[in-house]
């Protein structure tokens, strides 16, 4: 395939120290030589070397730049092309002034996520690879920086490019059976069918069970701090937030409205939302009875019950109770350091089996504790985010939903005794859906809008 040259900032604007132009395609080096003045022309400089120089702008016939330049020619690079990184002074009048100079020369302006976009069409990275750079690139927490980089290391790839190898098997041998009717034996290709595609099924349906989590570890846990006025909720907020680094929301098309805070707690990424006001609630269930709030709660995943030790129980707090019956939440006695007056028993009654943890906020008390029981019930057991093929992105998801929907309709062919091309189609369809997970199968327009998501200069 034939390309043009492009080039980007490829990293955040913003003051950094130091900044980088890159350039992707055929003439990079040559585009890039137009401009730089140092001891050696680009041309003859050696694959993966750094050299120092300046920028001249021709037209001025000066130096505008001093530079560090990187040369990695095709095909071991990100992109497999030629690729020029051109590190520079990072304020942005010089990144812009560098960038400008070279479009002069005659590169084009990256498109967002062309850069990653090219690696794949250029069979770098499959699809979902090309979607980890992406979610790489969000990761809000270490573990969801795992996440996507085992994605990107291909391990979801590899899983899906099994399943697919017994499933073309599988068609294959019923291809062997309808061509050839006398060898079959009808029973055997039952048998056959119906284990081979059993397997696919408990493979597949074993990534999605990762599913939630992996979702999570992407998006943040919904967090809703509830609890009458004054028992603390701020407090909580705040003592969360300062503990641990907020995390920069700026994902795009998330709308400015919606107040999010993202806290990166042990590695479980809350998101403390305030869509429907659940945030920080301490009269819903005043205004609009349990039965309402219970539906805005089951929108959260995690629910932070906020009671004041020292107050006895009101009714209040056990209509909180009752809205939050059944959901994952954590119960906070709160203002230990003053006379403890509420009921513990009826307490713990009420939690069911949810965590209940004593804390004092104004002394910094028990936050460690809370956050271990986030943790631990979010990672029940303690699971290790690398120790699994978590699967976090939603296309994902749908596609290994269709997947098994296509065997079980096959599957249940089987039973139903259906002629064995019918039962077929939906086998075909399987392949063809877990190929679009790897973009094996995937359109044209699909790639285009997937790609359009990256940020630019990735
Ligand atoms: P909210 O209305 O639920 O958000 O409660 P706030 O976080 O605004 O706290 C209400 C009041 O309780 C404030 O004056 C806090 O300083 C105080 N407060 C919060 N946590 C504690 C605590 O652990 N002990 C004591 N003694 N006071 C607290
Ligand atoms: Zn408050």
């Amino acid at each position: 395939m034939e390309f043009d040259t492009i080039t980007a900032i490829s990293t955040p604007m913003g003051e950094g120290a130091i900044a980088i132009v890159r350039l992707s395609g055929p003439e990079a080096v040559a585009i890039a030589d137009k401009v730089y003045s140092g001891t050696k022309r680009l041309a003859e400089v050696d694959t993966h070397t750094i050299h120092y120089g300046k920028l001249i702008d021709p037209k001025l016939d000066q130096a505008v730049e001093e530079v560090m330049i990187s040369v990695m020619r095709a095909p071991r690079t990100f992109t497999r092309e030629d690729v020029v990184e051109i590190n520079c002074h990072g304020g942005l009048v010089s990144v812009n002034r560098v960038l400008q100079l070279i479009l002069q020369q005659g590169a084009r302006l990256a498109e967002p996520g062309e850069f990653t976009k090219r690696a794949f069409l250029n069979g770098r990275i499959d699809l979902s690879q090309a979607e980890a750079v992406m979610d790489l690139i969000r990761a809000k927490t270490d573990r969801a920086m795992n996440v996507a980089l085992n994605q990107m290391e291909g391990r979801l790839s590899s899983l899906v490019m099994r399943l697919r190898q017994t499933l073309l098997e599988t068609i294959a041998h019923v291809e062997v059976n309808i061509d050839y009717p006398e060898y079959d034996a009808e029973e055997m290709t039952h048998s056959l069918l119906n284990n081979n595609l059993l397997t696919v099924k408990k493979e597949v349906e074993s990534i999605l069970q990762t599913a939630s989590q992996g979702k999570i570890l992407r998006e943040g846990l919904s967090t809703a701090i509830i609890g009458r006025p004054n028992v603390g909720k701020s407090s909580l907020m705040n003592a969360l937030v300062h503990e641990n680094k907020a995390i920069v929301t700026d994902i795009a098309g998330t709308t400015r409205d919606v107040i999010e805070e993202y806290v990166n707690v042990r590695g479980v990424p809350l998101r403390l939302v305030d869509t429907a006001g659940i945030r920080e609630t301490e009269d819903i269930v005043e205004k609009i009875g349990v039965e309402k709030s219970r539906k805005v709660l089951k929108e959260a995943d995690l629910i932070l019950l906020v009671i004041n030790g020292n107050e006895a129980l009101s009714l209040e707090d056990e209509n909180l109770f009752r809205a939050a019956a059944g959901l994952d939440k954590i119960v906070i006695i709160n203002k230990t350091d003053l006379e403890l007056k509420a009921d513990m028993d009826r307490i713990k009654e009420l939690a069911e089996n949810s965590p209940v943890i004593s804390t004092s906020l104004v002394k910094e008390e028990g936050i460690d504790e809370l956050e271990q029981a986030i943790a631990n019930l979010f990672f029940a057991g303690g699971i290790e985010a690398q120790d699994l093929t978590y699967v976090s992105n939603s296309r994902h998801i749908a596609l290994l939903q269709q997947t098994i929907h296509h065997i079980d309709e096959a599957l249940g062919g089987i039973e139903a005794d259906l002629p064995i091309d019918m039962v077929q189609i939906d086998i075909t369809r399987a392949w063809e859906i877990l190929g679009e997970i790897v973009g094996d199968t995937v359109s044209e327009s699909l790639i285009d809008q997937l790609f359009s998501q990256f940020c630019l200069g990735k």
